[in-house]
């Protein structure tokens, strides 16, 4: 007589929920399908899910993704990095101190006369002058996103407390 084990080891059922750090592989890609931006070979995304590390969008249509699987995602300009709002503008280079290392796509941050900071975008620059432009690179873009989960796991309270990931990938400060 033979007895054979009915006995299964249930993997842990991984999803994602608020306050797990999640490790993701992505490709964005533009309405054209152009690939916009990717995660790099061996460096991964890791974000804090619930603590909007990304944009909402994306973050809605993770939320119970298990490990390992992947997802394609539309995100549009409202879930994403908004509607253009304004115009890019052209100002004199010499508004910006002189050892400032500038490049275009950089974010920079400036204040106005009661001390509010207005964050802008570099979008061109020449020996005269700077073009800045008051929306992020992406915004009015619909995104579209692939993006395989890699690994998952709870949060620390420290990071819960911080609103982002520790450790190789996350944030190495404080
Ligand atoms: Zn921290």
């Amino acid at each position: 007589m033979r007895e054979v084990c009915h006995l299964r080891v249930k993997p842990m059922n991984d999803k994602i929920t608020a306050n797990k750090v999640v490790t993701l592989a992505y490709t964005l890609r533009d309405d054209s399908g152009e690939i916009i931006d990717r995660s790099s070979d061996g460096s991964p995304l890791l974000y804090l899910h619930g603590a909007m590390n990304i944009v909402p969008g994306l973050e809605e249509q993770l939320e119970g993704v298990g490990k390992g699987e992947t997802i394609k995602a539309t995100v549009s300009p409202e879930k994403g990095y908004g509607p253009r709002v304004g115009e890019a503008q052209e100002v004199p280079r010499h508004l910006f101190p002189a050892d400032a290392e500038l490049a275009a796509g950089m974010q920079v941050v400036a204040h106005d006369d009661q001390g509010r900071q207005i964050p802008f975008f570099i979008t061109g620059i020449t020996e005269e002058t700077i073009t800045v432009d008051p929306n992020h690179p992406l915004a009015g873009e619909t995104l579209h996103f692939e993006v395989t989960v890699e690994a998952l796991r709870d949060a620390t309270d420290e990071e819960i407390e911080h609103g982002h990931p520790h450790g190789p990938g996350g944030h190495h400060h404080h």
